[in-house]
């Protein structure tokens, strides 16, 4: 059995501002804890206002970095940021890994400054789930910006940064970003590009490659805006304002069409399903554990094992 969660304690003394409290309840969404009812039962009530943006690029492209440096120009603003870097491709979790791979110490100590890492915790879907889970919570906290950082550029990863209400997809010169970008299904996703590494050589060269990408690809953004190139040195912050400007310009637009309602929508429709999959996959274990034996025997195929539990759960209900 789990430890039990003082759902109500943590949650008031995350809103008072301990790191440590909503450190705990992340580990909660993120294993799933059967206290997290009450949690969610404990947090005020309304979606925040928090403006949720998710990045994404190539390890080495300057995630971090970039991450780095949007912090410091929204707190220069006075904004309180929280960062969730989500991995799903490791098995690691709580710091450890976000620790070693983001330069960011220079706002470790900054109280309106939320750092956390999440991994994938062996169970398929287990992200899905966590991930808007946790951008609620934050959201509830009050932060006025959630960056969702998403370590590589698989389809979880792609589905995840674009889950946000902007996405920003970074790219850097010399790794033939206009074709994979293409390959991997970030072109549909980007709402802001964001082409780091433009005091390196060769940057032009990929601004260029983006823009023509585009040009051959009719995309529904539903803002019905081509999205932003912004050339950015994240190292040094040329560029940094600029991009910042072009994530607002974006959720200005979107809120304006309703693109951001329909896009929240979306990432409830989500957490809910995800939920349901996994309540549904804790309850059946039994069922499911059965029939795998008879399906791996030979006695039933699987479309028929599926079908029997699902007709099963069905018939239970009035
Ligand atoms: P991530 O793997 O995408 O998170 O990338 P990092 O932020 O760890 O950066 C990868 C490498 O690129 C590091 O050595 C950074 O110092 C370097 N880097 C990041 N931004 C810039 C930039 O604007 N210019 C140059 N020249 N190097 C950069």
């Amino acid at each position: 059995m789990p430890r039990p969660l003082a759902a109500a304690d943590l949650v008031a003394s995350a809103r008072a501002g301990s790191p440590r409290a909503l450190a705990r309840l992340i580990s909660a969404i993120e294993s799933g804890h059967p206290g997290l009812p009450e949690v969610f039962a404990a947090l005020p009530p309304g979606p925040g206002a928090a403006h949720v943006v998710g990045i994404t690029g190539a390890p080495g492209a300057g995630k971090s970095t970039t991450t780095s440096a949007l912090i410091g120009a929204w707190r220069a603003r006075g904004l309180s940021v929280a960062v969730l870097a989500v991995d799903p491709s490791s098995p690691f979790t709580g710091g450890a890994l976000l620790g070693d791979r983001i330069r960011m110490d220079e706002h470790a100590a900054d109280p309106g400054v939320f750092i956390r890492s999440m991994a994938a915790r062996g169970h398929l879907g287990g992200l899905a789930a966590a991930t808007p889970q946790a951008i609620r919570l934050l959201a509830a906290l009050a932060y006025d910006v959630i960056l969702v950082e998403t370590v590589g550029v698989g389809q979880s990863e792609v589905e995840i940064a674009g889950a946000a209400d902007t996405t920003v997809v970074l790219l850097a010169p010399g790794m033939g970003d206009g074709i994979q970008a293409a390959k991997a299904g970030i072109l549909e996703i980007a709402d802001v590009f964001a082409v780091n590494k433009s005091d390196l050589p060769g940057s032009h060269r990929t601004v260029r490659e983006i823009r023509q990408a585009l040009n051959l690809t009719v995309r529904a953004d539903g803002t019905g805006t081509r999205p932003a190139i912004v050339p950015i040195s994240a190292l040094d912050g040329t560029g940094i304002a600029e991009l910042v400007a072009a994530i607002d310009a974006h959720r200005e637009r979107a809120a304006g069409t309703g693109e951001l309602a329909a896009r929240r929508a979306r990432r409830a429709r989500a957490e809910i399903e995800a939920l349901v999959l996994r309540a549904l996959g804790e309850r059946l274990a039994p069922q499911i554990t059965t029939s795998a034996a008879d399906v791996a025997a030979g006695r039933m195929d699987p479309h028929t094992a599926a079908h029997a539990i699902a007709e099963a759960i069905l018939a239970r209900r009035p």
